[in-house]
């Protein structure tokens, strides 16, 4: 196979979760401009609606499943809903997500169980419920949206709680990665650093400072600049590559 053909995604069915709105939208359209059909798994259906027809207009089919990543049945219902609209399923993006800045002592105990709630159980909830299937047909992808802050401390604001459970992302995708090697189904991670979403306001003065002079690239990137390696990593380009986190921060994480 010529090297380009390694990276289409022609006849798969992808799922991205978080699929909506910011990076989750950005990778929904780099996986269907690489040729896969898209499953939108969203908790707000209207939304993923408008999402998914401007995904159709690519040339692809695209279906919107709902589902709150936290809640194991509605993410197992959403996996049955994924089949029944095409048959199944190859590629699982696990990107949705939610952050809380404050300083830990002022964290609240609800805060900090929402962000390991949506973070790692969500991850694990869709891992579980897809992941099935693709041991069952004995070949998938997996890629786990991490984060540099699983491998270091963001400044100038503090958010123990997304670090820690993005930290357990990145453990998480080796686990599951070692786990079903032998089934066929890869697991690997991509660890963005600062993406402009309503997540990162990068756009804010009082993080200029630490979030992009303090980097080597001395910018952000737009979330379309992920696309790229959602792809590797969702096909066979990367297909010797396993329990891997691949890294994408313009240089953040070398100083
Ligand atoms: P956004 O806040 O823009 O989007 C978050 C997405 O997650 C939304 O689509 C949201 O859905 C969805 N979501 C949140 N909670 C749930 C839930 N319980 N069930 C289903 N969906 C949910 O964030 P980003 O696009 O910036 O982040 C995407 C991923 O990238 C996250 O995992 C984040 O941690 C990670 N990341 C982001 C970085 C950045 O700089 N932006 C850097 C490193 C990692 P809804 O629209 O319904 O609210």
């Amino acid at each position: 196979m010529a090297v380009l053909d390694t990276f289409s995604l022609a006849g798969k069915v992808s799922v991205v979760t978080g699929a909506n709105r910011g990076i989750g939208r950005a990778l929904t359209t780099a996986l269907a401009e690489a040729g896969s059909d898209v499953v939108l798994l969203v908790r707000d259906a209207a939304a993923g609606a408008e999402a998914a027809a401007e995904i159709e207009a690519l040339g692809v089919r695209a279906a919107v499943v709902t589902a709150d990543v936290t809640d194991l049945d509605s993410v197992n219902q959403a996996a049955e809903d994924a089949v029944a609209a095409f048959g199944r399923v190859d590629v699982l993006v696990n990107n949705a997500g939610t952050c809380v800045h404050r300083p830990a002592l002022e964290v609240s105990a609800q805060e900090w169980q929402t962000v390991l709630d949506v973070n790692v159980t969500g991850v694990w909830n869709c891992a579980q419920a897809f992941g099935r299937g693709m041991v069952a047909q004995g070949s998938g992808t997996i890629v786990n949206i991490g984060s540099i802050s699983a491998m270091i401390v963001n400044r100038p604001q503090q958010q123990p709680g997304y670090n820690a459970s993005k930290a357990a992302v990145h453990q998480l995708t080796r686990s599951l990665a070692a786990e079903w090697a032998p089934s066929g189904v890869r697991v690997n991670a991509l660890a963005p650093g600062y993406i402009k979403t309503e997540m990162a306001p990068v756009d804010n003065p009082e993080f200029r400072r630490h979030w992009i002079e303090d980097a080597p690239m001395q910018r952000y990137a737009m979330p379309a600049e992920l696309g790229p390696s959602v792809v590797f990593l969702a096909s066979a380009a990367s297909s010797f590559m396993t329990g891997e986190v691949l890294v994408v921060d313009g240089g953040y994480t070398l100083f």
